[in-house]
Formats: C-alpha cells, sequence, structure tokens
C-alpha cells in the first residue's frame, strides 16, 4: 500500500476496493491528497460481523486493558500531531496551528477516555424488600455506527470512538467522503495502539448508500452532521430500533449589549465567526448588537475581518484558509448573493485579496439585517456574519432564541446580572459570557437543544449514557 493510495479497514485487515475515489486539496486542486477506496454493502456487512463477534472480548478484557489502548492511541495522535495537522489543513482547508490544536485535542479525548474506562462505576441501593441486594450498573451497548461530517475530520470521530470503545463497545466508522484522510490516520493508530482485530472497522465512502444501511444494521447510532441527513438517519435508526444521538446544524447568536468591552466582543465575534472558514456547528453567524454599540462595533469588525490573512492554510500567517469542497464554495457564494439581493449591506468581503486559484472566499459581514432574511435562519456554514441590531436587552434575547437551533448561544456584556440571566434563558445547549460562541472544553458534555440535537450529550464523562446500558440485578443476600 502506497501513501496515496487509503483502503478501509475491515473486521482488523486493510481492504482494497473496486471504487476509489480522489480527494483533492480546496487550496490548489492539484494536489491529490490522496485515493480512498470506496466500500461497498458487502464490505459493510463484513465490517458489522467481525465488530459483534470482537465485541463480546472486547466487552470482556479488563478495564486496565481498554485503558492501555486507549492511552496509547492518545499518546500516538499527541505525538503525531504536526503530521495529522498537516493532513487536515491540507484536505479539509483549517489553518495549521488550528488543525494541529484539533489533531491533540483529538489524543487528549482518548486519553481523557482511557481514564473513563476506569471509572465507570455502579450503585448499589438497598430493596424495599427484606433481604434483597439492588445492583445498577452499566453494560456496553453492543455494536455503535459512527458517522462524522468533514469538518472536524478527526476531532469528531476521536469524540464518538474513544467513549464507545472505553466502555466496551465495537464501532464501525463511516467518515465524510470531503475529509476521510484523518480518519484512515486515526484506524492507522488503533492498530497500531493494539486494538483487538475487528472491534473497529473503518469503511469510507458515500453516506446516502453505507451511512444509510449502517444505521439500521448497529446497535446505537451516533451522527454527527446536517439536520437535513440528521432527520433522515433517524428514521432510519428508530424505525430498525437502533439507539440514536444525533449532533446537528446552529445558526447561533452573538449579543453585545452597549456595556460590553468593544476590543472584547469584537474579538469575540471575529473568532467565533470567520476562524476555520466559518466551517464550525458552534459559529456565531448571528451577531445581535444593542444600538448604542452598533455603529462602533460594526466598524471596528468590519475593519478587522478585511484585515484577516486569508490563504493556503499551511502558509505561515494564514489565518483563514478555503471552505471544504466545491458544493460548499458554491452553497455559501448563494448565500452571500441572496443576501445582498434581500437588501443586507456588505461591510466587509468584498475588499481585499484572496489567492486566485482554490476556494477561498474572504470573510463576510452584513450589516442592516433583519430576522427574516435567509442568512439569519439557515445555516451558512462558511466565513459569513451577519448583524442584526436591536433596541435593549430584552429584544437581544429574544432575538437571540428566535431559530429553530439551539447549540450555543454567546453574550458579550459587564453587567454580571444580565450575563446570570441569559445564562439561564438562552434556549441553547451551550451558553459562553465573554467568549467566543465557538471553542468548548473535551472533558464536559458538548450538545445543543431544538434543531441542533437529538438524544444524549456526546463528550465527558455524560457520554455514558448513550454508550452504555443499564442493568439491575436484584440478588437474595
Ligand atoms: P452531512 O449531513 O452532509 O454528512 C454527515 C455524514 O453523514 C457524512 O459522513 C455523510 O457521508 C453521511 N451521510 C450522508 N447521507 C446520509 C444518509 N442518508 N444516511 C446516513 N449518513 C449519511 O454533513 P457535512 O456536510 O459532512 O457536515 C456539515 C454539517 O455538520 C453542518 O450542518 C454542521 O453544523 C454539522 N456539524 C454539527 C456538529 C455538532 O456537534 N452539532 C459538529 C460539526 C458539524
Amino acid at each position: 500500500m502506497t501513501e496515496s493510495r487509503f483502503p478501509n479497514l475491515i473486521g482488523g485487515a486493510w481492504r482494497e476496493a473496486e471504487q476509489w475515489s480522489e480527494n483533492r486539496n480546496p487550496s490548489d486542486p492539484s494536489d491529490l491528497v490522496g485515493r480512498f477506496a470506496c466500500a461497498d454493502l458487502a464490505d459493510l456487512g463484513d465490517a458489522i460481523s467481525a465488530a459483534r463477534q470482537a465485541q463480546y472480548a472486547w466487552a470482556a478484557a479488563s478495564p486496565q486493558t481498554r485503558f492501555d489502548v486507549l492511552d496509547k492511541a492518545g499518546d500516538l495522535i499527541l505525538a503525531r500531531k504536526a503530521q495529522l495537522g498537516d493532513l487536515l489543513a491540507r484536505e479539509e482547508g483549517k489553518s495549521l496551528p488550528e488543525a494541529i490544536g484539533e489533531a491533540a485535542r483529538a489524543g487528549m479525548i482518548f486519553k481523557f477516555f482511557a481514564g473513563e474506562a476506569l471509572r465507570l462505576g455502579g450503585e448499589i441501593l438497598p430493596s424495599v424488600r427484606d433481604g434483597i441486594k439492588v445492583e445498577i450498573t452499566r453494560e456496553p451497548v453492543g455494536l455503535v455506527g459512527a458517522i462524522t461530517p468533514w469538518n472536524f475530520p478527526i476531532a469528531i470521530p476521536a469524540w464518538k470512538t474513544a467513549p464507545a470503545l472505553a466502555y466496551g463497545n465495537a464501532v464501525v466508522l463511516k467518515p465524510a467522503e470531503v475529509a476521510p484522510g484523518c480518519a484512515w490516520k486515526l484506524a492507522e493508530i488503533l492498530v497500531e495502539a493494539g486494538l483487538l482485530a475487528g472491534v473497529f472497522s473503518l469503511v469510507m465512502g458515500p453516506g446516502r448508500v453505507l451511512g444509510a444501511a449502517l444505521c439500521q444494521q448497529v446497535d446505537a447510532v451516533s451522527f454527527t452532521g446536517s439536520t437535513g441527513v440528521g432527520h433522515q438517519v433517524l428514521a432510519a435508526a428508530t424505525g430498525a430500533g437502533v439507539k440514536v444521538q444525533l449532533e446537528m446544524g446552529g445558526k447561533n447568536p452573538m449579543i453585545v449589549l452597549d456595556d460590553a468591552d468593544i476590543d472584547l466582543a469584537v474579538n469575540c465575534a471575529l473568532q467565533s465567526a470567520f476562524f476555520s472558514t466559518g466551517q464550525r456547528c458552534t459559529a456565531s453567524s448571528r451577531l445581535i448588537v444593542t444600538d448604542g454599540v452598533a455603529d462602533r462595533f460594526v466598524e471596528r469588525l468590519a475593519a478587522a475581518c478585511d484585515a484577516l490573512v486569508v490563504g493556503d492554510p499551511r502558509a505561515p500567517g494564514t489565518q483563514i484558509g478555503p471552505v471544504a469542497s466545491e458544493a460548499q464554495y458554491a452553497s455559501v457564494r448563494g448565500y452571500i448573493d441572496g443576501a445582498v439581493a434581500q437588501g443586507a449591506r456588505m461591510v466587509a468581503g468584498a475588499a481585499g485579496s484572496i489567492p486566485n486559484q482554490g476556494l477561498f472566499i474572504r470573510p463576510t459581514l452584513f450589516d442592516r439585517t433583519s430576522p427574516e432574511m435567509t442568512i439569519n435562519r439557515e445555516e451558512v456554514f462558511g466565513p459569513v456574519a451577519s448583524v442584526l441590531r436591536v433596541a435593549d436587552y430584552d429584544a437581544a434575547l429574544a432575538a437571540a432564541n428566535a431559530t429553530e437551533f439551539g447549540l450555543t448561544a454567546g453574550i458579550c456584556t459587564t453587567s454580571l446580572a444580565r450575563a446570570e440571566h441569559f445564562k439561564r434563558h438562552a434556549q441553547a445547549g451551550m451558553v459562553m459570557v465573554n467568549l467566543p460562541t465557538a471553542g468548548v472544553d473535551y472533558h464536559v458534555p458538548f450538545g445543543g437543544r431544538k434543531a441542533s440535537s437529538y438524544g444524549a450529550r456526546e463528550q465527558g464523562s455524560y457520554a455514558r449514557e448513550f454508550f452504555t446500558t443499564v442493568k439491575t440485578a436484584y440478588q437474595s443476600a
């Protein structure tokens, strides 16, 4: 196998395929990242059978064995974070520092869940009847299907695979077609870390075929991706009686009040709206600003946007890379043109240089937008944000909550009372005060409400809700 050909990992063996897909660098279409094997339904069936067999032995392995494998995988990821980050920047387009940071996060997630393998406790309660002991324990759900998007191509596979393995499950991972290289490297690392053959398989290829089949043939499916596909996964999984967890889109608000520290507010908006090319489910795409500060805020943020360095994410000094695919490019351009047609005022984005090759879009800021504009209702998933001007905090909170999504919500204010009120009343799974809406810790729960999420939370020790099932045992004393 040469490095530019990436076969699937099925039941512990690397397997070639009849169909291969060519993935190219979104900064430079002449750069072939690799040829990736497209699994077919027979490959998927083999991965599922192997996983079902291997899962018993893995669940029976001691917590120390599971700790050792996960901890070693974490060490290997951390030791290779520079190479992994380089691949990530090349296949997905994040700037190199962001990409290396994402790889490091994946490593830390494995190390955290190594520890969780040791910490899975239970409860003993007295029975309501004499002479009986009641034990409540957690067991693996069995075989987990993980379906992941392209925008965090190593962190999201890590945050589904690591807890699944820690709690004794087998995993079949189906990464996104746009950026499967990092998931492939993760598979290679799991083999090197000594994971029992068959416990983890990697099936690359089209989601509408493989993903759709996977979510009906496992015991639990953990999906991250768009809201539309998430609903298809929900219907397929629940129809087949499969436990399901969905993390989907966002249209995250960031409120800036008159009393905000303006430097901090501009920096929070810049970071969370435009970095990672805005391709984050937690991006602040709606900036809700009270009238007293709006002119100053817009002027400062527009200037900061125009100063951002857009270019090859692996070049020193680049802050914003390309969007990840041609489809994404066309979609984001369509939202920009639509916002202009609907009367939004573009205050940053047109000016400034971009390389003439590659899928680059300058960070784009719209002012004087209204809640009914498409730009304020649909997830753009690109370097685009809009300003909604409002009279006061009450109007800002109402506007923040007036969305079908509920992933993150932020506020910039120096008022403790407002901050406390917002934490309690924002209809979102994650709330940020004087911080960007994007950028979260790896050891605490991650997830949203409304159309953004469905099912149990991911990450931190809360992940056990999804990846384990509860058993209640009664014993006569
Ligand atoms: P997507 O929904 O197009 O694809 C996600 C995954 O689903 C891919 O692996 C794809 O191959 C697979 N898939 C496609 N059709 C399928 C089907 N019918 N059945 C099963 N699987 C199928 O999403 P994307 O474009 O890869 O990622 C971007 C989206 O992901 C954005 O909406 C973003 O907000 C969301 N996202 C959410 C979170 C979160 O935690 N809430 C995190 C990152 C990204």
